[in-house]
């Protein structure tokens, strides 16, 4: 059984991934059109039956903007997101395609279990997801201020791991956002620099050197560059003698066009 990945689109101008078995697929987030939700699934060879469950990591527009357009259309599709989340969904949706999870506890969709962990960010009860099956894993985290031992013990056995690289703290410090809006991401309840994904990483390999995929994702488009991502992380890990390509891969997912699918 192959456990696949694909990003449709990844930041602060919209999130939706895809993440499928041979038999399941399972959207996360949908904070980008419908439209350009479907073109992903078509892209991806994703018939609209094989849509099991759409799940959601908070409540902020650019991960909850197309919700209602997808269930009206998928009238059998149901939404999992926690009870915190779900208070603060603006969006009318019928109550039979809401499911409500507790965050820390393991629920299966089809063959692909999946758990949801706390992250640290400024909604109501944000979280990442892991998502298992036959011994394979993907890791999602993304909105979190910082890492903390939790959010670690939850990653470090993903083969992909799809991390988020959102700003260079200089590039933010001199840019033209307003002060509060600058504090809010830097905050410990704001989004993951360059640095700390790199320093997360690190942490990662000295707990667990199996070879994985990075992905570094949810990259804004004020405050950074993808190859300034990339290099930051890649320098970080090479003075502590990790190196791309011979201890993990590395890559970086697009803010607006699909990734390629990476399959384990
Ligand atoms: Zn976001
Ligand atoms: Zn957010």
């Amino acid at each position: 059984m192959t456990l696949s990945f694909c990003s449709f689109s990844s930041g602060s101008s919209g999130n939706c991934y895809l993440i499928k078995s041979e038999k399941t697929a399972i959207l996360v987030d949908a904070g980008i059109s419908g439209k350009k939700i479907y073109e992903g699934l078509e892209a991806t060879g994703t018939p609209r039956g094989q849509l099991a469950a759409l799940l959601i990591t908070h409540e902020h527009s650019d991960h909850t903007k197309s919700i209602r357009t997808i269930l009206k259309r998928e009238k059998k599709l149901k939404a999992y997101a926690n009870w915190g989340t779900w208070s603060n969904i603006t969006h009318e949706i019928c109550d039979a395609q809401k499911e409500i999870f507790e965050t820390g506890e393991s629920f299966y969709i089809g063959e692909i279990m999946v758990r949801s962990f706390r992250v640290s960010h400024d909604a109501a009860e944000p979280v990442g997801f892991t998502f298992s099956s036959q011994g394979k894993q993907i890791s999602i985290v993304t909105d979190t201020g910082c890492m903390n031992e939790e959010i670690i013990s939850e990653i470090k056995e993903a083969d992909i791991l799809v991390l988020e690289a959102n700003h260079d703290v200089d590039m933010l410090k001199i840019g033209r956002y307003p002060w509060f809006l600058k504090k809010r991401v830097l905050g410990k309840e704001g989004h993951l620099s360059n640095t700390a994904a790199g320093e997360a990483i690190l942490k990662l390999m000295s707990e667990s050197s199996k070879e994985r995929l990075v992905l570094l994702a949810h990259l804004s488009k004020e405050n950074n560059f993808p190859e300034m991502a990339y290099q930051t992380v890649k320098n970080i890990l090479e003075e502590a003698d990790y190196y791309i390509g011979k201890h993990l891969k590395l890559n970086i997912v697009s803010r607006e066009n699909l990734s390629l699918i990476y399959k384990i």
